[in-house]
């Protein structure tokens, strides 16, 4: 092997550098002078070294791998192209997180967990927004940021507040399903390994014959459930508050990559209209009996990035994202994030975010969007900036026009709580733990509701934990020290009287 030629190192602007030790001083003992360009170059940009944090989902670990499609049946409900053979390998990237706390706060808070996949196809980039729950607290966009401010901190003494959390969570009894989730054991994943990923949305498909297919995706770990009890998440909060991103750093680098299961969720167009759950309902799951998991492949992570703040920092996932042969659906949640994602990427990375190397598509890509703050690489060069030319500039093709779909309705502020059926989902829930997890969740649940929280407030939420199972009530008032039929007939006494 030849000996690599010894690097020298360089300013930004290329400049060998003669002593990157000393700074340029009137004399051994100083003052600095301005003209030491290397001394300003330094703190100038180190004082610009960090960008905005996300808002949510601020503190993550990424990797690279790969999608292996399975089974041949999908191409039955789309025409992506990453499903069109058994075998086929589609380029992926992954960023987990947890969504409220800061960029470094504890990976083991109790917390639901972001799972971002970027799928880099053929004709272009799918995103797949996931978390590992299946569901969500809230239901209408117009509540989102509402529900993350009681998530971070009191206004006043910056401290979390386990009140804002069940103050909002009690007035929206949406939330109940997602509450009960994040509450079990897999509130506090052991790591990001051992954990589900679902698109929780519900998206579409598309096949050859132009027929559309409602969707939920579900990623399903093959390492195993793995979830901590409150008492251990706890301590690694404050002895390691990085655990997952070691955890998933290692295993890579130790050759011990890890995988899921894809799946998908398949419910044809029109028995959306009459299936007795709204499909598009973000607080709701369809159920496996009703609509059962079809294998679609294996997602694999086995390659660490080389650079944290470049390819994890500056990703940027966006469920606008899909490929020919997908689509969304109403879900109103979802149709929030089309905009709002790409919108927040433009605020923390700048309008060119999606040119930059862990976000640009890796097929060829042709588009007229120009210049902009940061435009890093050739801007489209001498080729045409308009649409449509003369002068060869590339140009639409009708076989990619999105299907065509009917809406109707009136435009309102729609109730969104008109569906009032708030327990059936997180009671089946409930009943299909084990006693001793029933027990872990009702303990979970009481180390926080009983953390501060005013009695009316605990009360309003017994309410909803004993509509979803009676037994779920009487467990968390029992924890609380309250009485469970006498905040029963309470609650029906005032509400006789209104
Ligand atoms: P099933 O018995 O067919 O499915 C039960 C599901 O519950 C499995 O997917 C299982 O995941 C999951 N599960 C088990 N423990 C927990 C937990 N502590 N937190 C979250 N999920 C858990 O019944 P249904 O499809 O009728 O669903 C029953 C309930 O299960 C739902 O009301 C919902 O709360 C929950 N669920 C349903 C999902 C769905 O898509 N239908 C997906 C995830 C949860 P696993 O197989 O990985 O153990």
């Amino acid at each position: 092997m030849p000996e690599e030629k010894k690097k020298i190192m360089t300013t930004d602007a290329g400049r060998p550098v003669g002593d990157n030790q000393n700074s340029l001083t009137v004399g051994p003992r100083g003052p600095v002078v301005f003209e030491d360009f290397l001394l300003f170059e330094k703190m100038a940009h180190f004082n610009r070294e960090r960008i905005p944090e996300r808002v949510v989902h601020a503190k993550g670990s990424g990797a690279h791998g790969h999608f292996v499609c399975t089974n041949a049946e999908i191409t039955k409900y789309t025409t992506a192209k990453l499903f069109n053979a058994v075998g086929k390998k589609t380029p992926t990237f992954i960023r987990f997180s947890t969504v409220g706390g800061e960029k470094g706060s504890a990976d083991t808070a109790r917390d639901p967990r972001g799972f971002a996949l970027k799928f880099y196809t053929e004709e272009g980039n799918w995103d797949m927004t996931g978390n590992n729950t299946p569901v969500f607290f809230i239901r209408d966009p117009l509540k989102f940021g509402d529900f993350i401010h009681t998530q971070k901190r009191d206004p006043q003494t910056n401290l979390k507040s386990p009140t804002m959390m069940w103050d909002f969570w009690s007035l929206s009894p949406e939330s109940l399903h997602q509450v009960t989730i994040l509450f079990s054991d897999r509130g506090t994943p052991d790591g990001y390994r051992h954990m589900n990923g679902y698109s929780s949305h519900t998206f579409s498909l598309i096949n050859a014959k132009n027929e559309l297919f409602y969707v939920k995706w579900h990623c399903k770990t093959k390492q195993g459930i793995k979830n901590f009890f409150r008492e251990q998440a706890g301590a690694l909060e404050g002895t390691d508050p990085d655990y997952s991103q070691r955890d998933l750093f290692h295993a890579i680098a130790k050759g011990d990559f890890p995988k899921w299961r894809v799946s998908v969720q398949i419910m044809p167009e029109k028995e959306a209209e009459t299936y007795h759950i709204n499909p598009f309902d973000l607080t709701k799951v369809w159920p496996h009996k009703d609509y059962p998991l079809h294998e679609v492949g294996e997602l694999e992570l086995n390659r660490n990035p080389e650079n944290y703040f470049a390819e994890v920092e500056q990703a940027a996932f966006e469920p606008r994202n899909v490929v020919p042969g997908m689509g969304f659906s109403p879900d109103k949640m979802l149709q929030a994030r089309l905009i709002s994602y790409p919108d927040a990427h433009r605020y923390r990375l700048g309008v060119n975010y999606d040119s930059l190397p862990v976000n640009k598509p890796q097929c060829p890509y042709h588009t007229y969007n120009k210049d902009g703050a940061m435009r890093f690489d050739g801007n489209g060069g001498s080729a045409v900036s308009y649409e449509p030319n003369s002068f060869g500039g590339p140009t639409q093709d009708r076989s990619y026009v999105e299907r065509p779909h009917a809406l109707s309705g009136t435009v309102a502020r729609h109730d969104h709580r008109l569906d009032s059926d708030y327990y059936t989902q997180p009671g089946n829930l409930f009943r299909l733990m084990p006693a001793d997890a029933r027990q872990r969740l009702i303990d979970n649940i009481v180390s926080s509701l009983g953390n501060g929280v005013p009695q009316r407030i605990q009360e309003l939420q017994l309410q909803h934990f004993y509509k979803a199972d009676p037994a779920y009530g009487k467990g968390v008032a029992k924890g609380l020290g309250l009485n469970i039929e006498s905040v029963i007939a309470k609650a029906k006494q005032a509400s006789a009287a209104d």
